[in-house]
C-alpha cells in the first residue's frame, strides 16, 4: 500500500507537477490509484483487476488493487483506506452502489477522483465518472435470442414455458438487464404465448428484484432452478428456456437441469463469457453468453484516469443518473455470442484459448 499522506491532494491543486515540466501534470510515478473490486469468484473480476493494474501501471501509476470478498463492510473499510493513504484515484466496482457512497465522499475530500467501474455508485456527489457497457443492451440481447430460439418472431404461439432469475438486488446493473430483458419478453407473457409454470414472473420491470438472486450467487440459482424444476417441471412438463441474466446464474441453471437427468436442455442465457460457460456452449449446454470484453473496459477507464491525470477531459458520451447526480458515462458495446460465432468473437478475439473454450 501507499505510504500515508496526509495533506488533502486538492489543496495541492493540479500543479504539483514535480520536475515533470508539464504545469498541467505531475510525475506519472505520483500518482497514486485504488482499485476496489467486488470479489473473484467470477472470472471476471480476477480479469478486470488484473488488466486495470497492469493497464495503469503500464503508464507509470502506483496501483493498489482490492478485492472485497463480496462483503459490504469490508469494502466499505478498504475504500476508507485508500482515502486515508491519499489515494489520487479511486475505482470502485461496487458490491451494493447504494453503500459504498459515503466512504467514496471520504476519498473524495481528501483529493480524490473517484472512477465507478462497471457498477454505479448510488446517492453521493462524490463520483465523477463511470465506465461500463450499455446495460439495458445486455439484457436485451438475452431476450431477443429467446424469442428467436422460441421462434415468437416467426409467430409461434406455444405457449413456452420459460422461467425467470435477475441478478443480485443490491446490484443496480441488475434493474437495467431486467429491464433490457423485459423490454423484449414482457409484451409474450401478456399475451400468454410465454408462461412460467413457477408463477414467478414479476408485474413489470421494476419488481425485478422479486426475482434476484442474492449476490449473483451459483449455488443460489442452482437450488432456486432445482425447486422450480422439482416442483412444476418434473412430471414430463417441457421448460422451454431459462433466462439466466450471467454466466453464474446459467452454470447454476445447467447444473439443475442436469440434476433433473432430462434428455435435452432448455435454451439457457448468460453473460460474461466465464470459460465454464464458453465450455457449456460448446457441449450444447448452455446456448448462449453476452460477451463483454473487460480487456476493453479495463482500457477505457485507465484511458479515463491519464486523460484526467494529463488534464484532459475523459470521453463520456452519455450520462447515468445516480440519484444525486448525472454522471458522465462511456458505454462499451456487448456482443451476443453463441456457438455460432463463439470461435470467431472469442478465440480469433484473443479473449479465450480454443483450448480453455474446450474447441481442441
Ligand atoms: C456485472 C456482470 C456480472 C455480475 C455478477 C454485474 O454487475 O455487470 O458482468 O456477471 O455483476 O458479478
Amino acid at each position: 500500500a501507499a505510504t500515508a499522506m496526509l495533506i488533502p491532494l486538492a489543496a495541492c491543486g493540479s500543479s504539483r507537477g514535480g520536475n515533470s515540466g508539464s504545469s498541467s501534470s505531475k510525475d506519472a510515478s505520483d500518482v497514486n490509484i485504488g482499485i476496489s473490486m467486488p470479489e473473484q469468484m467470477l472470472e471476471r473480476w480476477k480479469i478486470d483487476g488484473s488488466n486495470l493494474k497492469k493497464q495503469l501501471e503500464g503508464y507509470g501509476y502506483k496501483v493498489t488493487l482490492q478485492y472485497a470478498d463480496g462483503k459490504t463492510d469490508l469494502q466499505t473499510s478498504q475504500i476508507q483506506n485508500m482515502a486515508n493513504n491519499g489515494m489520487d484515484y479511486v475505482v470502485v466496482a461496487s458490491i451494493d452502489g447504494t453503500s459504498t457512497g459515503a466512504a467514496c465522499e471520504q476519498a473524495q475530500s481528501n483529493g480524490a477522483k473517484i472512477i465507478a467501474y462497471d457498477r454505479l455508485i448510488m446517492n453521493t456527489d462524490a463520483v465523477d465518472y463511470y465506465a461500463t457497457f450499455s446495460l439495458e443492451e445486455v439484457g436485451k440481447m438475452q431476450g431477443e435470442y429467446i424469442e428467436k430460439a422460441l421462434g415468437l418472431k416467426d409467430g409461434k404461439k406455444g405457449p413456452f414455458n420459460v422461467e425467470l432469475m435477475a441478478g443480485s438486488p443490491t446490484d443496480n446493473n441488475a434493474g437495467y438487464y431486467f429491464k433490457g430483458a423485459w423490454s423484449v419478453l414482457g409484451k409474450y407473457y401478456k399475451s400468454g404465448v410465454l408462461q412460467a409454470k413457477s408463477g414467478k414472473v414479476p408485474a413489470d420491470e421494476t419488481e425485478w428484484q422479486s426475482i434476484g438472486i442474492d449476490n449473483w450467487d451459483r449455488q443460489k440459482a442452482q437450488n432456486e432452478m432445482e425447486n422450480r424444476i422439482n416442483s412444476f417441471y418434473n412430471d414430463g412438463t417441457k421448460l422451454d428456456a431459462v433466462l439466466a441474466q450471467n454466466d453464474a446464474e446459467a452454470l447454476g441453471t445447467v447444473n439443475a437441469v442436469e440434476g433433473a437427468g432430462w434428455d435435452y436442455y432448455p435454451v439457457i442465457t448468460g453473460q460474461d463469457a466465464e470459460k465454464a460457460n464458453v465450455q457449456a456452449i460448446v457441449k450444447g449446454k448452455q446456448s448462449e453468453t453476452v460477451y463483454k470484453d473487460t480487456r476493453e473496459l479495463a482500457k477505457a477507464t485507465a484511458q479515463m484516469i491519464k486523460d484526467l491525470v494529463d488534464g484532459k477531459t475523459p470521453e463520456a458520451a452519455d450520462t447515468f443518473n445516480n440519484g444525486t447526480k448525472d454522471v458522465p458515462t462511456q458505454l462499451l458495446t456487448p456482443v451476443s455470442v453463441d456457438k455460432t460465432n463463439l470461435k470467431e468473437v472469442l478465440v480469433d478475439g484473443g479473449y479465450i484459448s480454443a483450448k480453455d473454450a474446450g474447441l481442441e
